[in-house]
């Protein structure tokens, strides 16, 4: 043969041969191993991996280790790979009661105490508006009112929104406010369209909070909401026509510290340039853990959460893409971020941004792994594609293994601000959440979703491999693609983005 032909024949012998991502080790990973991963995150030994349990500390070690096995260095910063996490959690009093004028207020039936000492009041209501100071909005609802050794009574929310999502983040703010100003106590008028038994289920339940450094532990006063049978007798509170008194008392909330941690690994990209960018592969590995804590129905034959798809499925790719990616690294470097927290309020990512391991203005994009459970094996479900400039990467990503897109599916759930990769897009940085195929909540999504009989049994393990491979190629596509991600114009995290890397 001449060497024309020989070239020719080379060139044949390429294009014939398997396409190029088989090459990559995704193509390699194993169902068998994943399965594996899975069966043990989802195991009833690990009790649902609730956030501060021993089973979620199970569940972070398992993920360490298999990080150190793979050769990848601990983020610097954390205690081999343990980013470690201080929480507070604390519980309603059992018992409160208080007479309000002539009315009788009484735990969870019109009452819900939520914080605060044990204690027995007796003094007078003053009414303080919403509770809010703000100098640069020129408010102060607490000018010229004396509330000292008073019970402060407020609106909630904001003058500006009684959005639920307002409502809770003031709520530590307001009881901060009023405390502040000597009074001994803080209730806030429930006139909010959401019904009072969901509200007193869902608060009546211990919570957990972060404690960032030089927080202060638990609060003190009498800190809660009061559901009126009667709206004038307020109403004259806040003309100032009657002075309404208040005696009573309550057993006091509890409040215990409880620790959990992120788990975090770096795998250095292999550009001279582009290593020092940063792709943040997440997925939080925490659930809700058993019984009462689960937040759904439970029996004594099955009380444990196991949360295989939520979020068992998300930790299991994040492992794989840990692999494949170590294999054969991109251009970017990768930081793997197993996340605890994110069934309590997201509060795992909420720590990392706050404390980041590597300056947020390096890391260009998060790619987050959650999800509620899938109906279409078809498919993986992108929220937030359309965002960031990289549904190419993302859609290839998925091809390769055969799956196709369902973009941003459910739009009434609002999806996108409900996993971890909002706590990235407040900070700026470009994020979506990768979620195994979900078209609707259908009873086939919510026969699972926060419930006992999320199981590993109940998993398609040729499904999971694929799913794996995608979130493992999307990964190695953006961290290797030649544009760097950002928001389109006009997107809600476009100003946050523009702040954070200074465009
Ligand atoms: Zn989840």
């Amino acid at each position: 043969m001449n060497r024309i032909v020989i070239w020719i024949a080379l060139i044949l012998i390429n294009s014939l041969a398997v396409p190029a991502q088989n090459k990559l080790p995704e193509s390699n990973l194993k169902k068998k191993e994943f399965e594996k991963h899975l069966r043990y995150l989802a195991s009833d030994e690990l009790m649902g991996r609730r956030t501060g349990s021993p089973g979620n500390d199970s569940a972070a070690a398992y993920i360490a280790r298999y990080f150190e096995s793979l050769g990848l260095q601990p983020a610097s910063g954390t205690d081999r790979y343990f980013q470690k996490i201080s929480f507070g959690n604390s519980a309603p009093p059992s018992m409160a009661s208080f007479k309000i004028g002539e009315e009788q207020y009484t735990q969870s039936d019109n009452l819900m105490v939520l914080t605060g000492e044990a204690t027995t009041i007796n003094t007078n209501l003053i009414f303080a508006g919403h509770g809010l100071v703000d100098e640069k909005k020129g408010w102060d609802d607490y000018s010229d009112l004396d509330v000292s050794g008073k019970v402060v009574v407020v609106y909630p929310g904001t003058i500006e929104s009684t959005d639920p999502q307002v409502i809770f983040e003031k709520m530590s703010l307001k009881r901060r406010l009023a405390e502040e100003r000597g009074a001994v106590g803080i209730f806030e008028l429930y006139r909010i369209p959401f019904p009072w038994g969901f509200f007193t289920s869902y608060f009546g339940r211990p919570s957990m909070m972060l404690l960032e450094k030089n927080s202060s532990k638990s609060p003190t006063i009498t800190y809660g909401w009061i559901k009126e049978s009667d709206l004038s007798i307020m109403n004259s509170l806040k003309e100032g026509a009657v002075e309404l008194s208040i005696s009573g008392s309550h057993s006091g909330s509890t409040f215990r510290q409880v620790y959990s941690q992120n788990v975090a690994a770096v795998l250095p990209g292999t550009d001279p340039e582009l290593k020092e960018e940063f792709v943040i592969l997440s997925a939080h590995y925490d659930h809700v853990g058993t019984g009462k804590d689960g937040g759904g129905y439970y029996s004594e034959q099955d009380s444990i959460f196991n949360g295989a798809r939520d979020n068992a499925m998300g930790t299991v790719a994040l492992m794989a893409a840990a692999k494949a990616l170590s294999k054969q690294p991109p251009k970017r470097s990768v930081l793997f971020l197993a996340l605890t927290g994110e069934e309590i309020g997201l509060l795992g990512s909420q720590y990392y941004v706050n404390n980041p391991l590597i300056p947020l203005d390096k890391c260009i994009f998060n790619i987050n792994t959650d999800g509620a459970g899938y109906n279409d094996i078809t498919k993986v479900s992108v929220i937030g594609f359309g965002r960031t400039g990289t549904d190419e990467e993302v859609t290839k990503g998925a091809e390769s293994f055969g799956l196709g897109i369902i973009p941003n599916p459910v739009p009434q759930q609002n999806l996108y601000d409900r996993s971890d990769n909002v706590s990235f897009a407040k900070a700026g940085i470009p994020a979506i959440n990768v979620s195994p195929g979900v078209s609707d909540f259908d009873e086939v999504i919510t026969k699972n979703y926060h419930q006992v009989t999320d199981e590993a049994d109940t998993v398609d393990f040729k499904y999971l491999l694929k799913y794996c491979q995608t979130v493992s190629l999307i990964t190695r596509n953006i961290a290797n693609s030649d544009t760097k991600p950002f928001w389109k114009p006009g997107d809600k995290y476009e100003a946050a983005g523009i702040q954070l890397y200074q465009k």
